[in-house]
């Protein structure tokens, strides 16, 4: 008669939160962070203090579009595969660019030797 549902306590598994809300911490596409990258020293300014942050936003790492709470982790992340691996994928060749495009068509950088008479 009635009575509880006997598998009322099987709970369903969940992602964990963190999980669950990584998609917000996605990094920024590969052309970004190389674009960044490639930029000059100027053109790269002192980080601006952040509070909303994690150290300020004053530990970043440019790869991996991440910030850290202090130099020990951003240090410990750098010895990380997935940082590796990032920097690792900036020193490669490039993300596709219009260049790349237009050197594949054989339109780029004409390099015909000497000229002929
Ligand atoms: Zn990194």
């Amino acid at each position: 008669m009635g009575g509880k549902c006997p598998h009322r306590h099987v709970k369903k598994r969940r992602y964990s939160h963190k999980t669950a809300r990584r998609t917000q911490f996605l990094l920024k596409g590969a052309d970004m962070v190389y674009d960044a990258l490639k930029k000059p020293d100027e053109e790269r300014k002192p980080l601006p203090l952040d509070e909303d942050l994690p150290g300020m936003g004053q530990y970043y790492c440019l790869h991996c579009d991440r910030y850290f709470a202090n130099v020990s982790v951003r240090d410990e992340h750098f010895k990380t595969k997935r940082h590796r691996k990032k920097v690792k994928e900036m020193l490669g060749p490039a993300p596709h660019t219009q260049l790349d495009a237009d050197l594949a068509s054989g339109m780029g950088m004409p390099d015909n030797g000497p000229k002929l008479s």
